[in-house]
């Protein structure tokens, strides 16, 4: 009787045992079919046809969602400052580690007592904004890296005592190295972004970024002026002087016409020695005074060819206006005849179409 009992008892144990372990392999499946799925979701915004930034905001987004985790914030170093890609805290509240340039210390912690300062791994101090004004509780610092180098942070905050403890450091790594991926996929897609609009030469934006942005620039208006300028007899500075000299010259017009533009203003390079100025909702009357303003300033420069040796240009302009719903390639053209005008009345000058 005593020895059936004690059998029947080990047999249960054993069948214990085993459902436990069923279980256990059944709750890691789990977990690890949660990742995937996780990781499905951001292959697919990785495949979107969107900005860097919106990725990001999405991908943010999955985590707090599929990990139930209340704050998140994405954060990339370009030079030395922070950049904050994607966060769902108040922009007021952004949790930024000041002068957080190297890796701090309290990386893979979970806390329940948060700091109000943070230490780098240099032994500096570094306030952590508002922890405490905010309630949070739990926070986790993953540092991400690009080629080696440590590029920023993905910093997850809750205001629930030991909030990322479920989060199993298999899962973390995963999607830590993801972030970083994304990260580095994003920062390519910006340079690649801002590589489309921008002209090397000069620093300005080029005319993929006028006709991207100035429509919407000068939709608001009800009415607009647009400005094409060419450098007079420019073949000839590239011809006596060397495509170097050409080079400074265009360069030193190029500044020397932004010091006198507002932010509204849209200021590219065209092509060539062509460059378009877009006025949105300012008179041609106002905007000739100034482009007068710009002419004389430039015609007086002295550009210096040796130390001893000078040489001035001259630049010549086609204005146009547009009305509200008009066609900006249209005001373009149309100013680009008042400039061939200008140049046949003897360049140095301003015409209006
Ligand atoms: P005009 O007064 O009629 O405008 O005479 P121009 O000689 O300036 O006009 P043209 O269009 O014949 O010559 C423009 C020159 O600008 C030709 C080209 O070699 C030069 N150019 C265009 N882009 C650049 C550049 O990026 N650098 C330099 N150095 N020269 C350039
Ligand atoms: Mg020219
Ligand atoms: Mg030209």
């Amino acid at each position: 009787m005593v020895i059936s009992q004690i059998i029947f008892n080990v047999i249960l144990l054993i069948l214990i045992f085993f459902l436990l372990r069923q279980i256990d392999k059944f709750n890691n499946l789990k977990r690890n079919y949660s990742t995937i799925i996780v990781l499905q979701k951001i292959m697919e915004v990785l495949g979107k046809k969107v900005s860097s930034k919106e990725k990001l905001e999405e991908i943010n987004k999955i985590f707090l969602q599929d990990y139930d985790i209340m704050l998140s914030t994405i954060v990339s170093f370009s030079g030395d400052e922070h950049k904050v890609k994607a966060s769902n805290v108040d922009p007021k509240h952004y949790p930024i580690f000041e002068n957080l340039s190297e890796e701090p210390m309290f990386k893979h912690n979970c806390e329940t007592n948060v700091p109000k300062y943070v230490t780098a791994s240099s032994g500096t101090s570094l306030k952590y904004t508002e922890a405490e004004e905010r309630g949070i509780r739990s926070v986790m610092f993953l540092p991400l890296f690009l080629d080696e180098a440590y590029a920023g942070y993905w910093l997850l905050e809750d205001t629930r005592p030991n909030a990322f403890d479920r989060l199993e450091k298999v899962q973390l790594s995963i999607l830590k190295n993801n972030l970083s991926l994304i990260l580095e996929n994003s920062n390519y897609q910006s340079t690649i972004e801002k590589m489309a609009v921008s002209d090397k030469l000069t620093g300005l934006h080029n005319r993929n970024y006028l006709y991207s942005k100035g429509e919407a620039a000068i939709d608001k208006y009800a009415a607009s002026t647009v400005v094409m300028f060419d450098i007079d007899f420019f073949k000839k500075v590239n011809d006596t002087y060397g495509h170097d000299v050409g080079d400074k010259v265009l360069i030193n017009v190029a500044h020397t016409t932004q010091k006198y533009l507002s932010e509204d203003d849209v200021f590219v390079r065209f092509g060539g020695e062509e460059f378009v100025i877009l006025f949105p909702g300012k008179d041609i009357g106002v905007c000739k005074l100034k482009i007068e303003k710009i002419r004389e300033v430039i015609s007086s420069i002295k550009f210096y060819v040796t130390e001893s040796k000078t040489l001035n240009v001259t630049v010549s302009y086609g204005m146009s206006t547009f009305q509200q719903g008009g066609n900006l390639d249209a005001a373009i053209k149309s100013a680009d005849v008042a400039l061939y005008r200008a140049k046949q009345n003897g360049r140095n000058r301003v015409e209006v179409a």
